[in-house]
């Protein structure tokens, strides 16, 4: 579904990513580690459309994306939860929802999909009118979620969703993205939290300075003696 071949990103003269190559396959969990400055924001905001690569391509349902502004890409149908949540405050939680819903791919279904997040995030339901800033942490990671997915996305980014929040609700955010997951979601997770997302992983990617230094199933990775040193200090 997303093909990243050879993407560079520079911030000026200083270079975040070497040649980075990746793919995520239809309804796969695809996860990129390392350490803080790795570059995996870097290449969230790339592959969204917020910072232009340098080089590479970035092909995503046959089509090449890269260089193409954000809200053309949201609306090609890759969605992103963005590290520290960035939800309105002030806005309700509702207002927030139909927010995620302004992209024309969402327009139409809107009512529908914000029935399923509902569903999923049954909580939100509940606190509707109430203002997003007056939300838990995990609740307000729930309403950023829940307002990706009123943009009906096929691919949703997450960049380090458990970033900020308490073990127990870090354990809420990575059960909602298993179930998203199950329902049919393809998923690209960028995570500090190398052991546990690397136990939601399909697959996974581990990238140092800017570059991609290992790859393989999550299982293997997390048994690699290589990531078990320099990630998990075992
Ligand atoms: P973190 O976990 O801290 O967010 P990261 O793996 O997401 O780290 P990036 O934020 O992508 O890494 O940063 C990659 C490199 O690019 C780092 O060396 C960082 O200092 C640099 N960098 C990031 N943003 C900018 C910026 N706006 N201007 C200049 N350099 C930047």
């Amino acid at each position: 579904m997303l093909e990243v071949r050879d993407l560079s990103v520079f911030y000026g003269d200083a270079q975040a990513l070497d040649r980075v190559s990746l793919s995520v396959g239809e309804n796969e969990i695809v996860v990129i580690v390392g350490a803080n400055g790795a570059g995996k924001t870097s290449l969230i905001r790339a592959i969204g459309g917020v910072l232009r690569p340098r080089g590479g391509s970035i092909r995503f349902a046959d089509r090449e994306i890269a260089g193409l502004d954000s809200h053309v890409v949201c609306n090609l149908g890759i969605g992103q939860v963005a590290e520290g949540r960035q939800i309105f405050p002030s806005m309700s939680v509702l207002e927030n929802l139909e927010v995620g819903a302004m992209l024309p791919r969402a327009k139409a279904h809107a009512k529908a999909q914000l029935e399923k997040v509902f569903e999923m995030f049954p909580r939100l339901r509940e606190r509707t009118g109430q203002l997003a800033g007056t939300l838990s942490g995990g609740e307000q990671q729930m309403l950023a979620i829940g307002r990706c997915l009123m943009g009906q996305p096929r691919l949703i980014m997450f960049d380090e969703p458990s970033l900020g929040l308490a073990p127990s609700v870090v354990q809420e955010v990575f059960a909602a993205i298993r179930s998203l997951h199950a329902e049919g979601m393809t998923v690209l997770l960028v995570e500090q939290n190398v052991a546990a997302s690397l136990k939601l992983a399909n697959r996974a990617y581990v990238l140092e300075n800017g570059a991609v230094a290992l790859e393989g199933r999550g299982a293997d990775l997390l048994d690699d003696p290589r990531v078990r040193e320099a990630y998990l200090g075992l």
